[in-house]
């Protein structure tokens, strides 16, 4: 079925990410109608997803209803779908629930994990992309220590207490660090008639360098801080394959893990299966400067799933590039409707900043560089204005601040889910690992 289309253009959005809801926002001036998909009816603030799955903060206060936030823009209307194929010449769009028609559409799916063709780590990883996948890792980490309390056997609770997480970019450098806090400062506490001697966190970094693209010198600083808080940061370790609870590496050497942690590829997450002819690298999505696709120009792509370089070098997987180009998507929208030229997209960078635990980060902003105490106040600041809501913000205030004084965290509860959701939408089981 084909639904009704509207007088005034409409555009519709793929994604409510970070590139889609500022798109909507921006778009709230333009004279258009503007539909909203997305396969989640949440956005994610993604740079504190490790926070859930390292059970300092509740997925509530990292995620807002996307209804919520387009309340206040009257050209905006959002609905929960997958979309699955794209018909570009008839512009229509199938999704999960109807087919839709567009006068303009806007990719902005984001991305998902790369394995790299590694079937095992695939199968049995876990990862941290999504919400569902941040809160199974925390059941799971928190259920291995209960396991642990039960083993008698030292070789099994060696495995149960080994966290293996790979990939030495920011996202696994704040999870290693995350972790060993939670372990030191309260699973010791919470197991303290158990033997948690054998625990470890391991980072297995491919390349020599963690975060690779930060400045030598905060990279120096990002490791000697993970060795001071007790992560065994393995560089140059390739993993080859995860099997029957054997993380093999790259010399053949084989370590004992009871849980891995996949943070060491992303790929872009194209809707459908029938673009794969437009993709280039990382599965981006080849396009114009202007954003748009050569072959038709009436559909933009933006964020991660853009495959966009400047000064020859392939633009990152980050926030500010999927607002950026949000701006000028919105801009040249209202351009192509009043048959102006459109514009080319240009990064400006803001700068980056990964932390490392409680008290630990580092900064790299302009020509800026700061690591340790000070530039975890300024991460820790920085964060707290970028989350969704007031309310939000709130929350997570109080969450830090008594972890930081108190070395409390109260969401340490291993909550599985007990059965899904009875309705036969099609749209169960999409999200899945991102
Ligand atoms: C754990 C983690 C931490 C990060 N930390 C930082 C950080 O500190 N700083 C930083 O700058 N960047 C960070 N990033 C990267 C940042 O999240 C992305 O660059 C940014 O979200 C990209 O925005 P986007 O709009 O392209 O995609 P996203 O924000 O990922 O949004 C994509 C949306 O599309 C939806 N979607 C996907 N496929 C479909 C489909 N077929 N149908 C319908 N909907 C679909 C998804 O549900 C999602 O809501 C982090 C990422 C992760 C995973």
């Amino acid at each position: 079925m084909v639904s009704q289309r509207p007088a005034r253009p409409r555009v519709v959005v793929v994604g409510a990410g970070f590139g889609g809801m500022e798109l909507v926002r921006r778009l709230s001036s333009v004279e258009v109608d503007t539909l909203l998909l997305d396969q989640n009816n949440y956005h994610l603030f993604t740079p504190l997803l490790y926070q859930v799955a390292s059970a300092l903060l509740d997925p509530s206060e990292i995620a807002r209803p996307v209804r919520a936030m387009l309340s206040g823009l009257p050209n905006a209307d959002f609905r929960m779908a997958r979309v699955t194929r794209i018909d570009f010449e008839g512009r229509k769009l199938h999704t999960s629930e109807e087919t839709l028609g567009y006068d303009y559409l806007v990719l902005a799916s984001g991305s998902t994990n790369d394995f790299f063709g590694n079937r095992s780590v695939e199968q049995g990883a876990f990862d941290l992309k999504t919400l569902p996948s941040a809160l199974a890792l925390r059941n799971h980490i928190l259920s291995q220590f209960e396991e642990a309390a039960w083993t008698r056997d030292p070789d099994r609770r060696r495995q149960l207490l080994t966290i293996a997480v790979v990939g030495g970019g920011p996202t696994g450098v704040e999870y290693a660090g995350a972790l060993t806090e939670l372990i030191h400062l309260l699973v010791k506490k919470d197991f303290r008639h158990v033997d948690l001697g054998p625990t470890r966190v391991l980072l297995l970094e491919a390349t020599g360098r963690l975060l690779s693209v930060f400045d030598p010198r905060l990279q120096q600083a990002a490791l000697r801080t993970l060795q001071r808080k007790g992560v065994e940061v393995m560089l140059n370790t390739p993993v080859k394959e995860w099997k029957d609870g054997m993380l093999v590496v790259g010399d053949g050497q084989s370590v004992a893990a009871g849980t891995v942690v996949w943070l060491a590829g992303v790929r872009g997450a194209v809707p459908g299966d029938d673009l794969s002819g437009l993709a280039g690298r990382q599965n981006r999505l080849r396009v114009q400067p202007t954003l748009q696709l050569a072959e038709h120009r009436e559909v933009f792509v933006m964020g991660d799933l853009a495959e966009v370089s400047q000064n020859g070098q392939l633009l990152p997987m980050v926030i500010p590039v999927a607002q950026q180009q949000a701006r000028l998507v919105a801009d040249n929208i209202r351009r192509a409707l009043s048959n102006q030229p459109l514009l080319p997209f240009h990064f400006r960078d803001p700068g980056m900043m990964a932390t490392i635990g409680r008290n630990a980060a580092v900064a790299h902003l302009g020509r800026l560089r700061l690591s340790g105490f000070i530039g975890w106040v300024v991460w820790l600041g920085f964060h707290l204005l970028q989350v969704i809501s007031f309310r939000n913000r709130l929350l997570v205030l109080i969450n830090w601040m008594s972890e930081y004084f108190l070395l409390e965290r109260h969401v340490r509860l291993i909550l599985a889910a007990e059965r899904e959701s009875p309705s036969p939408s099609p749209l169960r089981g999409g999200p899945g690992r991102g």
